[in-house]
């Protein structure tokens, strides 16, 4: 597992070790559930179903739309308030010499038009295929000309940082303080 050295490993065996019966039933049962895991047809985010969780929800914001790179990334947003909807693009751009196209891009666009999408925020990492990634998608958004805004997290976020490690007033400040381009 990523991030889990062996010590920790070890913790968290003897943790669960000594859960009760109903505790290591839901244990079970949770990790069973990876089985029915599927990608959501329209973001991309994990779902259980043919949508997840969040586009399915009704009270969402769809009009606001966040790109992120992951559904990992998903959770530092939710957690910082954000209530609009998502798209998983599915990767950075490493190097120019990385096919786009294997980026969910192409949907991102006929969501734009399809869903009438107003701002699009990107919320990619502040690293430098980030900074390509999000160069790439700008030009892509443009050149479609709808007249979807365009925005970036602020850069609240050190350079090189992750979403996923980002504390929730540093996410939620990014958001607050976030740009059009
Ligand atoms: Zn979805």
């Amino acid at each position: 597992m990523p991030h889990i050295g062996e010590k920790t490993a070890e913790r968290l065996a003897n943790h669960i070790f000594e859960f009760n019966e109903k505790d290591r039933q839901a244990l079970v049962k949770a990790i069973l559930e990876i089985n029915n895991l599927k990608t959501c047809k329209r973001c991309f985010n994990l779902a259980s179903r043919d949508l997840c969780a969040i586009c399915e929800d009704k009270n969402r914001k769809n009009s606001v739309l966040a790109v992120v790179e992951t559904p990992l990334h998903i959770a530092p947003l939710e957690r910082a308030g954000y209530r609009g909807v998502y798209h998983v693009l599915g990767g950075l751009i490493a190097s120019f010499l990385h096919d786009p196209n294997e980026l969910h891009l192409k949907e991102l666009l006929k969501r734009i038009e399809q869903d009438e999408i107003k701002e699009v925020i990107l919320a990619l990492d502040n690293s430098l295929e980030g900074e390509t990634t999000a160069m790439y998608v700008i030009k892509e958004v443009k050149n479609q000309k709808s007249k979807v805004k365009i925005s970036r997290l602020a850069q609240g976020l050190s350079t090189g940082s992750n979403l996923e490690y980002a504390d929730e007033t540093t996410v939620r400040e990014a958001l607050r303080g976030r740009r059009e381009i």
